[in-house]
């Protein structure tokens, strides 16, 4: 018995093998902080808890078109036109068991073996799993620190070629926090507009900043046609174990991913997509309510880690992630993930969880309470001035 070969092209996410270490530890009565994981530890806001129970008992419970439906897929459009002043047909939508199928769909449908695809390193793990596995050629490009995490424009114009056919974005960024500025993100659709490359837009921490909202390529002229926006409700409405995402397509990828999905998952839960429906429509107080509470996480645990020997800490603009720079304590990003785990009970992810550029840095998730984030710091502090 063979597995076949494919699957050895494909790549994990860390953040699930660290959570499982520390599991491991708790087992035997040690104490973990967790920020590894990416998922908000807030509960799903009440009134979409009440819509999926409603949806339940009102009989939800069968299959529904395959690309979602109409209900939200309308919901989704007419959100649209607010976030990104763009007029969707909801026949553009694909609704899925979250934002990942709606990446990966994507790529499928349109990477051929020796495409080049073009995307930011740290970033998504899955991204890069993904292209190997569809035997494109990863192009991964660095992130600049000192450019808040944003690309060196001229590098990422060099990359680009005539072979590459895709180019993903995220903004705001896993896992630096980083927000593509709007002249970056201007420039950049200037490097693609008209050509064969598909852009693809993932926008799932889309509603989680804190000072200046991130501009979306899909939004400049002639952008929408080429572009994918990835987003879903894990993220802004604390809906992870819900599995509940989507994709805007354009048009003529629609029938493609439509297949790709009738293949895989037939459609996504009903129930779940009428809860969806409530995330969208209903009111937002809950999740504007995560945002600030994020906000005050960074201001407060930034603050602690740009107090730490050798950490130097840009104090992210979106998502839930601290990403210190930590090449001055002398250790290797790895090794100090795995001390802080092991000897401090801190869980956090090394930056090179994210891809080779990620070497000194880590990954801290804010999706804990401020007093944990506190220990978590006192802890750190404890470890490196050992
Ligand atoms: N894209 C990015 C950048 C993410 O960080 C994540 C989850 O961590 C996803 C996509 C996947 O989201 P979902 O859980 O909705 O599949």
């Amino acid at each position: 018995m063979q597995i076949a070969d494919r699957i050895s092209r494909l790549g994990v996410e860390g953040a699930f093998a660290v959570l499982q270490q520390a599991r491991a530890l708790e087992a035997q009565g040690k104490h973990i902080v967790h920020l590894e994981i990416g998922e908000p530890d807030f509960p799903t806001p009440q009134h979409i808890v009440d819509a999926g129970i409603k949806a339940l008992q009102d009989g939800w419970t069968h299959y529904g078109p395959t690309m979602g439906l109409p209900d939200l897929r309308e919901a989704i459009a007419k959100r649209l036109v607010t976030t990104h002043g763009l007029d969707v047909s909801p026949g553009r939508i694909g609704v899925m068991p979250g934002a990942k199928p709606a990446l990966f769909f994507a790529m499928m449908a349109v990477i051929e073996k020796g495409d080049e695809v073009v995307y930011p390193d740290p970033g998504f793990p899955i991204y890069a799993s993904m292209i190997r596995f569809l035997e494109g050629v990863p192009k991964p490009i660095p992130l600049v620190e000192s450019r808040g995490f944003s690309f060196d424009l001229d590098q990422l114009k060099d990359s680009i070629t005539d072979k590459t056919r895709m180019l993903i974005l995220n903004s705001p960024h896993n896992p630096t926090g980083g927000i593509i500025p709007a002249d970056d993100i201007r420039a950049i659709a200037d490097m693609v507009r008209g050509r064969n490359i598909t852009v693809v837009s993932d926008e799932i921490y889309a509603t989680i900043w804190f000072s200046e909202p991130p501009l979306s390529i899909a939004s400049l002229d002639g952008m929408a046609e080429q572009t994918v926006i990835v987003d879903g409700f894990s993220k802004s409405h604390a809906m992870t174990g819900w599995r509940l995402g989507y994709g805007i397509y354009p048009e003529w990828m629609v029938d493609a991913v439509s297949k790709l999905m009738v293949n895989s998952n037939s459609c996504t839960a009903s129930f779940t997509q009428m809860a969806g429906v409530a995330a969208i429509e209903g009111p937002q107080a809950d999740a504007d309510a995560m945002v600030t509470e994020f906000k005050r996480r960074r201001d407060h645990f930034c603050t602690i880690l740009n107090t730490v020997k050798g950490f130097t800490c840009e104090v992210p603009p979106g998502a839930f992630y601290a990403f210190p720079n930590v090449r001055a304590t002398g250790y290797d990003a790895k090794v100090l993930a795995e001390r802080l785990l092991n000897e401090a009970g801190v869980a956090c992810l090394s930056g090179t969880a994210f891809g080779q550029h990620g070497a000194g840095y880590l990954r801290f998730s804010l999706a804990n309470s401020l007093e944990n984030l506190t220990l978590a710091g006192q802890r750190i502090h404890t470890l490196l001035s050992l």
